[in-house]
């Protein structure tokens, strides 16, 4: 195959205790999967999930400093599980759906949360507050052989050491088995995609100089640091 010139490289995520990286595909979010954030969001805890996605190059390794992003004045932190699925599928039913996860890792699903906040407002689309530049930390993966399958356990946030978010992942509205089943239900899952799962309440503002630190349970940390605005 000839190209006009050299394609992209694949986006990859570590995966401990290999030197082998997971290549990633494509990347899904959940919203409002948390019932105390979709309040503070101005939610209903009980609507069905819904589904954005970030460009798969919009991923950002663990410790990585990346500058400010342009066009917000509000930068926001979302602590979030992610899964990482291993074998594809559509229509998968919930007893079937461990079966496609590879692994899991802890994230940090970065928001302009003023241009969200203006996309709702207006009903235009969520893809620049949500799918921008450096939007989408991801730290290790974590094989479901090494660690088994996290459904519980505590995700964490911790902005310059200071505690932000503090939940049981049992706190899912939508537990990750239900999300994987609703959303092959809508594409079909392929391997190398990524479901960012969704955040807890205390979600907050970022700003150049603050290192944010996700942590859950049994997996590695994903951590970024933010540099000046470019
Ligand atoms: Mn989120």
């Amino acid at each position: 195959m000839a190209y006009v010139f050299d394609p992209a490289p694949t986006p990859c995520v570590p995966v401990a205790g290999l030197t082998a990286q997971f290549p990633v595909r494509r990347i899904f979010c959940v919203g409002r999967n948390y019932a105390e954030h979709a309040r503070e969001m101005g939610g209903d805890e009980r609507d069905p999930p819904f589904f954005f996605t970030k460009p798969a190059d919009a991923l950002v390794q663990n410790r990585a400093t990346i500058p400010y992003p342009p066009g917000t004045e509000n930068f926001h932190f979302e602590a979030e599980l992610v899964v990482a699925i291993g074998v594809g599928g559509r229509n998968i039913e919930q007893a079937d759906a461990e079966a496609h996860i590879y692994g899991y890792a802890s994230g940090n699903d970065l928001t302009r949360r003023d241009l969200q906040a203006l996309a709702k407002k207006t009903g235009r689309p969520w893809d620049m507050s949500k799918g921008f530049d450096n939007s989408a930390v991801v730290g290790a993966i974590h094989t479901v052989a090494d660690v088994g399958h996290v459904d519980s356990g505590a995700l964490t946030l911790s902005r310059n050491g200071e505690g932000q978010q503090n939940c049981d992942l049992r706190d899912m509205v939508w537990s990750t088995v239900e999300v994987i089943a609703y959303l092959s239900g809508l594409i079909e899952l392929q391997p190398g995609d990524l479901i960012m799962t969704g955040t807890p309440a205390g979600v907050g503002p970022l700003v150049a100089g603050d290192t944010a630190v996700v942590s859950v349970a049994g997996l590695s940390d994903a951590s970024v640091t933010i540099g000046a605005a470019l």
